[in-house]
């Protein structure tokens, strides 16, 4: 990050002109802006109903103000800070990103790097840019030390609870900040990278945005393991450079769909070289144009065209058996539609096929982002987008978090982002992702703090079940609750997710800290009663809190619990009601 370094010493930069103001004369926009003109043809070319000339002026006004506030500051690589925000907004508007995103994505930095304030914005710009720069402003790190970038995270989060639009930004500022990792010394180079892979590019995932996520992937690599990275992008061109073997195959399959007269296209589509890597162990040898690439169906038809395109495809080429997933019926947690299989090839390569309809394969693309641009009502809250699209795991996350301490936050979130999530069902057909390995307890957890809280039992695919019982992929889940029922120790044996534990504990230690204190309180009733005092009439008095305060106790409650504990003196504070 730079700092804010005024070009002229003592000239802060300024909304208003510092003289009186004259007459204004109209005329034309008040000076050309060469730098914008890609973001403007950017954001006309991708939008999804011809932008108005009121917003191409917004954009221009956005500019201006950032251009001016951040004048004086560079990026590391030297260039005018300006061109961070800019290229920000113009990933946005290729996106298909609306003006009041991209007018948000040219400001985002400003209120935290610049002495403009969100008021400034708000008052400028009006409520609902100031809402998302609010979204994607930092916390400061002086003041919240090493909270803050969980803490930071977390405002994140709740800003997208309420506006999604705030994470489509922020991965869009990962994102260039991962495409300028080159300047950064290596040390910040690799701390970027590695919570991007952490937090950022699951978060893209989880919202179905693999046009971010697969760039993101691919530059995380290469800031981490330059060597590997290297080594794959060779093997991978050296293996597509050969990609005219799989003709024959593809020909195969074209003239399959067409004999079924499904339009569409076939076309061989490079996998990105992390998950490349990945997929292969880092073991790069004897790569074949069908390892480096997958052969892409998109059809132009319905749902069910998808699975006559399948029998097509398994009429062409052999399948092979137990290959076939189908997203379209059993949904990835995002927005991922596709029927995938793999099939034996003339030479008998193994070919990973993957179909789809134009639909599916825009989603596919820019998942989330696919649908705030269809939303028309602009209505772009995750509870709204949630509660349309199958997305409960956004909602859960949404409010379970508000809860947790910091650390704990950013750990169950790391975890609930982590992959190799099964799809688990409530007996209603909703979906809740756990991890592999997740028993009863998680899945109860999963639906709520209070349902997890109050369970007393599960029902798994029509058996009773103990709260222990593992669940696995496809099973379908319910919970058996108890209004009086709650948390015991022994559910930290078999409670797996960093949710789950966390609320367990957090119940068990609120209810040790009641339990202890009321004990306390007890002890201290007794000793107080031999001296004639008696406690009750000292807290109506207010005595028993000040005496708590003064010995450095924010509640009487920590006060007696302290006693209890033994690290207060029992002789001490008698003497002090006593007195
Ligand atoms: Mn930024």
């Amino acid at each position: 990050m730079t700092t804010f370094n005024p070009a002229e010493p003592g000239a802060r930069p300024r909304l208003h002109l510092p003289w009186p103001r004259r007459r204004t004369v109209p005329g034309p926009a008040p000076s050309v802006q060469p730098a914008v003109e890609p973001l403007l043809s950017a954001y006309r070319a991708a939008a999804v109903s011809p932008p108005g000339r009121a917003e191409m002026a917004e954009l221009r006004r956005a500019y201006a103000v950032a251009e001016r506030m951040h004048r004086g500051q560079t990026r590391k690589s030297g260039a005018p800070y300006i061109t961070h925000p800019l290229a920000v907004a113009t990933i946005l508007a290729a996106l298909g990103m609306d003006a009041t995103t991209l007018v948000a994505a040219l400001l985002h930095d400003t209120v935290e790097d610049t002495p403009y304030t969100l008021g400034q914005v708000r008052a400028e710009f009006g409520d609902e840019v100031a809402v998302l720069v609010d979204g994607v402003t930092k916390l400061d790190g002086e003041r919240w030390g090493d909270r803050a970038e969980a803490e930071t995270f977390r405002k994140i989060v709740l800003a997208a609870a309420a506006d999604l639009r705030v994470l489509v930004i922020k991965l869009a500022d990962r994102l260039h900040n991962l495409r300028t990792l080159g300047f950064k010394e290596p040390k910040g180079r690799e701390r970027i990278a590695r919570a991007s892979l952490e937090l950022l590019v699951p978060f893209a995932e989880r919202l179905g945005i693999y046009a971010l996520k697969r760039e993101m992937d691919d530059l995380s690599f290469a800031a981490l393991d330059p060597g590997a990275y290297t080594r794959t992008r060779a093997a991978a061109e050296a293996a597509l450079a050969r990609a005219g073997d799989l003709g024959p195959a593809l020909g195969l399959l074209r003239s399959g769909l067409a004999a079924e007269r499904l339009p569409g296209e076939v076309s061989l589509r490079p996998r990105h070289l992390y998950q490349l890597f990945q997929d292969r162990g880092g073991d790069l040898t004897d790569l074949r144009p069908n390892d480096a690439a997958r052969v892409m169906v998109v059809i132009d038809g319905t749902e069910q065209d998808c699975y006559v395109a399948l029998g097509a495809v398994h009429a062409a080429l052999h399948p092979i058996p137990g290959r076939v997933k189908d997203f379209i019926a059993l949904p990835k947690f995002n927005l991922y539609q596709s029927l995938h299989t793999v099939v034996i090839g003339p030479r008998g390569d193994l070919l990973d096929v993957i179909i789809r309809n134009r639909e599916m394969h825009r989603v596919a693309e820019y998942g989330i982002i696919a649908h705030i641009r269809d939303a028309s009502d602009q209505a772009a809250t995750a509870d709204a987008v949630a509660g349309r699209r199958d997305l409960g795991w956004l909602r859960r996350l949404l409010t379970w978090q508000s809860g947790a301490a910091s650390a704990e936050f950013l750990d169950s979130l790391r975890s609930d982002l982590s992959t190799g999530h099964v799809p688990v069902f409530t007996p209603a057909g909703d979906i809740v992702a756990l991890p592999a390995g997740a028993t009863a307890i998680d899945f109860a957890y999963a639906l709520g703090a209070d349902t997890g809280d109050h369970c007393i039992g599960a029902v798994v695919n029509g058996r009773l079940a103990a709260l222990s019982a593992g669940v696995r992929g496809g099973d379908v889940v319910e919970i058996l609750t108890a209004p009086d029922g709650g948390p015991s120790g022994d559910w930290l044996l078999f409670a797996t997710t960093a949710q789950t534990r966390v609320h367990i504990q957090q119940r068990l230690s609120r209810e040790r800290a009641d339990e202890a204190s009321d004990a306390g309180r007890r002890t201290l009733v007794r000793a107080l009663a031999d001296h004639r005092v008696d406690l009750l009439a000292a807290e109506g008095r207010g005595e028993s809190l000040s005496i708590a305060r003064e010995l450095g106790f924010a509640e009487t409650d920590l006060m007696y619990a302290a006693l209890d504990g033994g690290s207060l003196d029992l002789a001490t504070l008698v003497t002090r009601f006593a007195a």
